[in-house]
């Protein structure tokens, strides 16, 4: 498949090189480039901005450069993508730089944590390293400019001669290319691209080369926006580049993108909010570099924006994660001409090359303005780390403390996350006592007196505030039912997420502790349990749910108990594994201990069954797990991020096979070689119609578990599906029917005096949209749904969906929105969306026959980041099923 991409690439560049000829601009007026060095077209084939380079040849013209330059270029490959690709960092710098880049990089590293430092060694660093600039380029796939934009910026760097600005760049930086970011999402881009070509250039937006479909070429193979996985780290290619951060503690990070066609360019400084931990140097640091490229374009004649619409408040975008690190960050954002050209709405054309242009020229200019002031920039990121550390020390929570819990495998995953973004992160040894708080061994401590102090606050501090005259101005926009200006979520919060309890210190803790270690693949240690003469006890969480779809497909036989029980004093919740020496084959022992090592689960010998009290654990209330076969709905209309994050969280963060079906042929799969169809969110409308309906309504009856999250449970609602027994509820708290006619109101109406606000009200309107906030939800601890959680649970709420709690008769609620008191955990939500979400139905169970509508009113997957939902859903999967 690539080689055919590769031959249509060269054939249709000739073409476009006919087609856009005309006087042009050069990239860069005045280079002059050496001839030895070779150039895009000889490596591929195509002039730079006259062809969309694919990902292939990307990484063949990076392996050209290096093969030209090898003393002034290091490439390496730092991940593979789900499909194969590989990612690529080019490293440039003067020859004594990349001959010592293992120095380079430790005394990067001491900088960026200098305790212990000697002060003269510290004041030799400042003068001696070179500042870092990682420069990264198309993390969204159709974002297609930036990609080739990075393959002249290394060309320039090594073939310019008689530049003495470039000369300054290899003397006070070291430049990091990173070309490609989601190669995945560009190849799609391209696939589709090339084929709705039509065969004379056209422009127009709603042409289908401009136009791709479902799911386009934003995202990776998992559909994540990428720009979004940071701290979350879910993502081969985002572990990467934490990675590559890591080893190299730039001082400026820039993030190369695309927007509209119709815009001009965007670069720092950044619009409001900004996030509450960035430093004045870092705002000074947005005008500095913000004040170079205006420069630069005014000076070509180029259009661009500040400080409007990208705003600096989510901590897991390309630009803010590494600015919680000390780093500059930024987004650099060109207009797209989503193909080679572009019609404008003001009838001029955008170009391809214009795009690449444009960036290639930030970026230069990024690098110049590094060049020029080196020093200044890496006392500050010096200063940046050392004050993380002292305000740390000053914090009157100086320390967070995660509780391990009853499902210690989420805060095992919730350290090793953190410890692998550069957070130093301990274990304690033994018990600690916070006030009057006794905390068991095991708990995790992180202290807020490190360099990555200001990340910390962001990942784990519920309270990361919003400027208060920002919430106001939208206040006031919505009120005039204006959009607001809120870019992304506004609460992200790890611990609640993963409903890990945490506790804060005020002062340091000094108990017995061992590292978390920063290794992704850390080994498991081996964990010794005797062998129980009946069997074992698995009690339920994200780790015993991996282990038991293992253990499923494995064969092991496996029964969920369905009700709390105590056995040899210890008492367990609803859905703890049972697995018997009696039903399974003799190795047992040797496996569940292989097993309960690799995925983190707690593992209980028993010799009886005899239980204390509670359900028996032969007990008819208790269900035998069988490996489900899963059907996930794939392609429009489903929300392709939805779609994506359910079939990773399925396929990868659980090792659950999938059959993925696209929603056109849902009417061609047979359903009984399933036990369960997930539909991810999206309006089914349209797409499935009565006749399947109808066979999904006989699947349930003969047994099947239906999960539908978010837009699909409100679907599943409608009143010509009713696969699930609940209203909608409007902005102002009615019931979402139909109109009914009437007209009574407007009639009683009349006699009152005339009031202008209320009469511009509409009739009937959703409620609004939530910008993304964290709610409490109560968790009904007596259903099998809850398996693995406790009275109490934290989601993630984007949508504008209200759902009435389904009634007793038609099933249960198994997650409802607290009480108003508690309901906000942490973000923003509205104030009439508070009354109107208060205990309302998060989670809905309706028996349907022999089998479970199980519905979703938010996604539970959401950005595979909310670990305490994934487990929910996993419960729907895997337990659904059984009982
Ligand atoms: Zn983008």
């Amino acid at each position: 498949m690539a080689k055919h991409i590769v031959a249509l690439v060269i054939c249709i560049g000739v073409a476009g090189g006919v087609i856009l000829a005309q006087s042009e601009e050069p990239l860069w007026p005045g280079a002059k480039y050496d001839p030895a060095i070779p150039t895009l077209r000889q490596v591929v084939g195509h002039d730079p901005g006259k062809e969309i380079t694919s990902p292939d040849q990307v990484g063949q013209y990076l392996q050209a450069l290096a093969k030209a330059v090898p003393a002034r270029t290091r490439l390496t490959e730092y991940a593979k993508t789900w499909e194969g690709r590989p990612l690529w960092l080019m490293a440039i710098g003067s020859p004594e730089r990349i001959a010592a880049l293992d120095r380079v990089k430790a005394d990067r590293r001491r900088l960026a944590d200098p305790r212990g430092v000697p002060g003269n060694e510290i004041e030799r660093l400042v003068r001696e390293v070179p500042a870092v600039v990682w420069l990264a380029h198309g993390v969204h796939g159709n974002e297609i400019s930036s990609s080739d934009a990075a393959l002249q910026e290394a060309y320039h760097l090594l073939a310019s001669q008689n530049d003495a600005d470039i000369d300054l760049v290899f003397r006070n930086v070291l430049v990091l290319i990173d070309p490609m970011q989601n190669p995945d999402g560009r190849a799609r881009f391209l696939f589709q691209n090339l084929q709705a070509r039509a065969m004379t250039a056209d422009g127009a937006p709603y042409n289908a080369e401009h136009d791709e479909p479902w799911p386009g070429g934003r995202s990776n193979h998992y559909l994540f926006d990428m720009n979004r996985d940071w701290f979350v780290q879910s993502q081969p290619e985002t572990r990467g580049r934490v990675r590559i951060f890591r080893d190299f503690y730039p001082e400026v990070t820039v993030d190369l993108h695309e927007q509209g066609g119709d815009n001009t360019y965007y670069f720092a400084p950044p619009a409001d909010p900004l996030n509450p931990h960035m430093t004045e140097s870092q705002i000074a640091g947005f005008d500095l570099f913000g004040r170079a490229n205006a420069a630069r374009f005014d000076q070509r004649g180029w259009l661009y924006f500040i400080r409007e619409v990208y705003d600096a408040f989510y901590p897991g975008y390309g630009d803010s994660w590494p600015t919680f690190q000390g780093s500059i960050g930024m987004t650099y954002e060109q207009a797209s001409a989503r193909g080679l050209s572009f019609a404008r709405s003001d009838k001029s054309t955008l170009t391809y090359r214009d795009g690449v242009m444009h960036h290639f020229n930030a970026a230069i200019t990024t690098l110049i303005t590094t060049a020029k002031n080196r020093e200044k920039l890496v006392r500050n990121f010096l200063e940046y780390r050392r004050s993380a550390i002292s305000e740390g020390e000053k914090d009157p929570a100086r320390e967070f403390v995660l509780l391990p819990g009853h499902d210690r495998s989420r805060a095992d995953l919730l350290a090793k996350n953190l410890a692998t973004q550069g957070i130093e992160v301990r274990r304690a040894e033994e018990p600690i006592k916070i006030g009057t708080r006794e905390i068991p061994e095991g708990a995790y401590l992180v202290s807020h007196a490190q360099p990555a102090g200001r990340l910390i606050r962001n990942l784990l501090d519920p309270a990361i505030q919003q400027p208060r005259d920002f919430i106001k101005r939208q206040e006031e926009r919505r009120a005039r039912r204006l959009p607001d200006e809120i870019y992304d979520i506004t609460a992200w919060n790890m611990p609640q997420l993963f409903d890990v309890e945490m506790v804060t210190s005020p002062n340091a803790i000094n108990a017995k502790n061992s590292p978390v270690s920063a290794e992704y693949d850390a080994p498991p240690k081996a964990k010794s349990v005797a062998e129980g003469k009946v069997g074992y006890l698995i009690p339920w969480g994200s780790a015993a749910a991996s282990l038991t779809v293992e253990a499923l497909q494995q064969g092991i036989r496996i029964r969920s108990v369905g009700g709390a029980f105590k056995l040899n004093g210890r008492q367990y919740p609803i859905g703890t594994a049972l697995i018997r020496h009696a039903e399974n084959p003799g190795n047992l022992h040797a496996r569940l201990i292989a097993l309960t090592t690799k995925h983190g689960a707690e593992l209980v010998p028993i010799d009886t069954t005899y239980v204390e009290s509670g359900t028996s654990l032969g007990s008819s209330a208790n269900a035998f797990l069988k490996p489900p076969r899963v059907l996930l709905a794939w392609d429009a209309p489903t929300v392709s991020t939805s779609a994506g994050w359910t079939r990773y969280v399925l396929e990868r963060r659980f090792n659950q096979p999938v059959t993925i079906v696209r929603t056109a042929s849902l009417a061609r799969a047979n359903f009984s070689d399933f036990d369960v169809i997930v539909l991810p969110s999206g309006n089914y409308a349209g797409v499935v119609g009565e006749a399947v309906i109808t066979r999904l309504k006989d699947w349930l009856r003969a047994g099947g578990t239906l999960v539908t999250i978010g837009e699909a449970s409100r679907w599943a609602t409608a009143n010509n599906v009713t696969l699930l027994d609940t209203t909608l509820l409007l902005r102002d708290g009615r019931p979402d029917v139909p109109a009914t006619g009437g007209g009574g109101g407007a009639a009683a109406a009349a006699a009152r005096p005339f009031d202008y606000d209320k009469a511009i009200q509409p009739d009937r309107e959703r409620p609004e949209p939530q910008p993304g906030a964290i709610l409490r939800v109560s968790i009904d601890t007596d259903h099998w749904l809850s398996a693995g959680q406790d009275s109490e649970t934290q989601i993630m709420i984007e949508g504008s969906r209200v759902f009435a709690p389904i009634k007793l008769n038609s099933g249960r609620n198994v997650g409802v929105y607290a009480k108003k008191e508690t309901l906000i955990a942490a973000g923003l939500i509205w104030p009439e969306g508070q009354d109107l979400l208060v205990q309302k139905a998060f989670l809905m169970h309706q028996p349907f026959g022999a089998g479970h509508v199980i519905a979703f009113a938010e996604d539970p997957n959401y950005r595979a980041f909310t670990e305490a939902g994934m487990l929910l859903f996993m419960n729907a999967v895997l337990l659904g099923p059984g009982y």
